[in-house]
């Protein structure tokens, strides 16, 4: 089968599983990328808090942070945020933030419900202690933000969605099928059922329990109901900032906070308009790796080099340090304001791009597979960040779940 049926197979899958299975909560929306007009509801907490008169309780607000299933870049990139973290250090008293800070969950559930001004979690939902602490962080908190591509896309964490086996099979292929683990069960004599984490166990000090894997994972807001969002791998420093100019402004200056729904740091267009690049022919008769170009032309779009780059799907924000870098753009930042399927709006933008059309027909649906058979993994290149907001969502078994 090739690529182009292999894509047109999945989508095809993805519409009668949307069809069939009605899910039993209905999720929120994706994410807008500009601010929406609907504003805090009547009953939120955050209209209890008295913005602009006087310092909050201590002088300061209430932060949490939390890391949720990330790689810890989000976290860091909150400590990049040059001299501007002295402003976080001086107006909040961090109440929990795991990598920086002491603070402890029971620290958390002991504090009144409202009373931590702004939690940011980054980092996907991926198990039971991550929906755990996300429920309870709401609970707490008078204002969520969710923070970098895996809190409102899913991100990397969610390619795991791809496994149809689910947690089951991905711990068995950790703990028994890659070559590390492999030779240590061969050599050790012992059996995958001795190495495999288990949820509970019982050490002389007590029971011990890990967190519960789950098969499918999500965003934030596919968990907890979240204020704003803040869309990047990290994100910027700007869009960093513009965050804590707005918590300062109505904490301190009693100025309105931005509309709930938010996307701070975005722009309503697409990365191709923030992109220092010219297009010139837009066809794509090779696609290649970025390795395999020697020499990229600088001011020439990527595409046209035959580098396969998703900004025409991608929401212009970041300033576009990619392809800057030379690099393609990968899509961190989301989804244009108009689409919620980032993936398939990717691709359709650049299959319009393979001369097929009745005009300029030179290349037929086998040259297409064959082109795009240096993309290995098309599902990951084209959902790289997005797989948890797709219509894909997870793959199945056939005739399984
Ligand atoms: S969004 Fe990127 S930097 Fe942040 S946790 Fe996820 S992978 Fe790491
Ligand atoms: S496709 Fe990529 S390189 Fe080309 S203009 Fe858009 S963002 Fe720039
Ligand atoms: S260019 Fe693309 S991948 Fe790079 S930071 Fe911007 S949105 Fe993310």
């Amino acid at each position: 089968m090739g690529f182009i049926d292999k894509v047109k197979g999945i989508f095809k899958k993805s519409e009668k599983e949307a069809a069939t299975s009605a899910p039993a909560k209905e999720e929120p929306a994706a994410p807008a990328n500009v601010a929406k007009a609907a504003e805090f509801p009547a009953d939120s907490p955050i209209n209890g808090y008295v913005p602009g008169l006087g310092a909050p309780p201590n002088g300061k607000i209430n932060l949490a942070i939390y890391w949720a299933a990330g790689c810890g870049g989000c976290d860091v990139s909150l400590l990049d945020t040059d001299e501007k973290i002295l402003n976080i250090g001086d107006m909040s008293n961090i109440v929990m933030w795991p990598i920086a800070a002491d603070g402890k969950e029971k620290d958390i559930e002991a504090m009144a419900d409202g009373e931590i001004t702004v939690a940011i979690i980054n980092g996907a939902i991926r198990n039971s202690e991550n929906e755990h602490m996300a429920k309870l962080l709401r609970k707490k908190a008078q204002i969520v933000v969710s923070y970098g591509a895996c809190a409102c896309l899913g991100g990397s964490p969610a390619l795991a969605n791809l496994v149809p086996g689910g947690h089951k099979e991905i711990l068995n292929y950790v703990y028994e099928s890659v070559p590390s683990s492999a030779n240590f069960l061969a050599d050790s004599g012992k059996k995958i059922g001795d190495v495999m984490p288990s949820v509970k166990y019982e050490a002389p000090e007590g029971t011990l329990t890990l967190p519960v894997l789950y098969d499918t994972v999500k965003t934030l807001d596919q968990t907890v109901d979240v204020d704003y969002y803040i869309p990047g791998c990290p994100p910027t420093q700007k869009s960093i900032a513009q965050l804590l100019n707005a918590l300062v402004g109505f904490v301190y200056k009693g100025e309105a906070l931005p509309p709930k729904g938010t996307v701070v740091g975005v722009q309503a267009k697409s990365l191709c308009e923030e992109c220092h690049r010219h297009k010139e022919n837009r066809r794509i008769t090779n696609v290649y790796e970025p390795h395999e170009v020697l020499n990229i032309d600088y001011d020439l779009c990527l595409l046209d080099q035959g580098i396969l780059c998703l900004g025409a799907g991608t929401t212009a924000g970041c300033g576009a340090p990619c392809t800057k870098a030379d690099q393609p753009c990968r899509g961190c930042y989301g989804p244009t304001q108009p689409v919620s399927e980032q993936g398939a709006s990717i691709f359709t933008a650049i299959a319009s791009l393979f001369p097929v059309q009745a005009n300029d027909a030179t290349m037929d649906e086998d040259d297409m597979d064959e082109i795009m058979s240096v993309v290995k993994d098309p599902l990951g290149y084209f959902y790289a960040f997005s797989m948890s907001k797709s219509l894909i969502k997870r793959a199945v078994k056939e005739g399984g779940q």
